[in-house]
């Protein structure tokens, strides 16, 4: 038999369990637990039928008070936990329009390119123009016409890399001495070029990569000398340290040139000898000489009325003595931690 206070007991529970309701689901389980098909809201309905005719009048109406009471408590805590989450979402999803912006990252040249970049401008400074050419060589072009023929241990020296099929006779080039053929082939004297570029050799330790950097510079004219070769070559030295560098030349030999010299500049290091100099106190930095008139014969410049001086250079090695770098590999891990000491 339903009395009144069921009703208060029921309306005092469903009023404290929706102000408590967490969030719209919870909100929904409140609803069907009272006001669904078998909720206790319901079923109190259901029991009316069981009255006498003048209870179940007063007794309805009280439960039909109760329900829409209960109807406009869920869609009032409804509209509140709407509102809770639509500004939930907002602060979810604000823009700080105060923050500064996070902009581009700002890049760096890498050390190998800035190198290049320094040693061109030199070289430019003093006349010379800068030449280009292709990494895929052919034999003539890296090997014969520099007066290294078939079968000549140079060849074997350098341990090249060969295109396949072999007999397509291409190769990653050596050195950038081929650009200076194809140049030579293409322009009358005088001369007075760079080649600045990637090369390649079957190498790799401290202080080989299998692809590195070379400039190769070239001289054709009727009248220049070992002499200008040493002036150009002691100011390029020490315009690219910045600094008086004692410079001594070392008779050497390439098949390109004759007579041909080794150069060594004053350690950058030290005074007395340090590791990096082998406690000699003299670093070698390139090789030179005048072109050998068989190369000037290959590319049909007469050897009796022009001669020419040519050099060569690692831009890696360079690098590593500029900035004190003791391996060479650093310069292609791409460690971000060490290329920012460049930007
Ligand atoms: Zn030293």
């Amino acid at each position: 038999m339903p009395t009144t206070s069921d009703i208060r007991d029921l309306s005092a529970g469903a009023q404290a369990a929706i102000a408590a309701a967490a969030d719209l689901r919870a909100l929904e389980e409140l609803r069907v637990r009272y006001l669904g098909r078998k909720g206790a809201l319901t079923e109190k309905l259901k029991s009316i039928g069981a009255l006498a005719a003048e209870e179940r009048r007063a007794y309805g109406r009280q439960l039909n008070q109760l329900k829409k009471e209960i109807q406009r408590q869920l869609q009032n805590r409804r509209a509140a936990l709407q509102e809770d989450e639509r500004a939930a979402g907002i602060a979810r999803d604000a823009v700080d329009v105060t923050l500064p912006g996070r902009g581009a990252a700002p890049g760096g040249v890498h050390p190998v390119s800035r190198t290049l970049a320094r040693m061109e401008e030199i070289f430019v400074r003093l006349g010379f123009a800068v030449a280009d050419g292709p990494e895929l060589e052919d034999d003539f072009h890296n090997f014969t016409a520099l007066n290294i023929p078939p079968g000549h241990p140079a060849r074997a020296m350098h341990d090249t890399f060969y295109a396949h099929p072999p007999s397509c006779g291409l190769l990653l080039r050596t050195h950038t001495s081929p650009v200076q053929v194809r140049y030579m082939q293409n322009h009358k004297p005088p001369l007075r070029v760079i080649a600045p570029g990637r090369v390649y050799r079957c190498d790799s330790d401290l202080t080989h990569t299998p692809m590195f950097h070379q400039v190769e510079g070239l001289v054709v004219d009727e009248d220049t000398s070992f002499a200008d070769l040493k002036g150009v070559l002691v100011h390029f030295a020490r315009a690219f340290f910045e600094r008086d560098l004692e410079v001594r030349f070392r008779p050497s030999f390439f098949p390109f040139t004759e007579p041909s010299a080794e150069v060594d500049i004053s350690c950058v290091f030290c005074r007395k000898g340090c590791r990096v100099c082998g406690h000699s106190g003299w670093l070698e930095v390139l090789g030179c000489g005048m072109v050998h008139p068989a190369v000037l014969g290959h590319v049909n410049i007469d050897s009796e009325r022009f001669l020419g001086y040519a050099f060569g250079m690692g831009v890696e090695r360079l690098a590593m003595l500029r900035y004190g770098v003791d391996d060479l590999r650093v310069f292609f891990d791409n460690d971000l931690s060490f290329l920012r000491r460049f930007r």
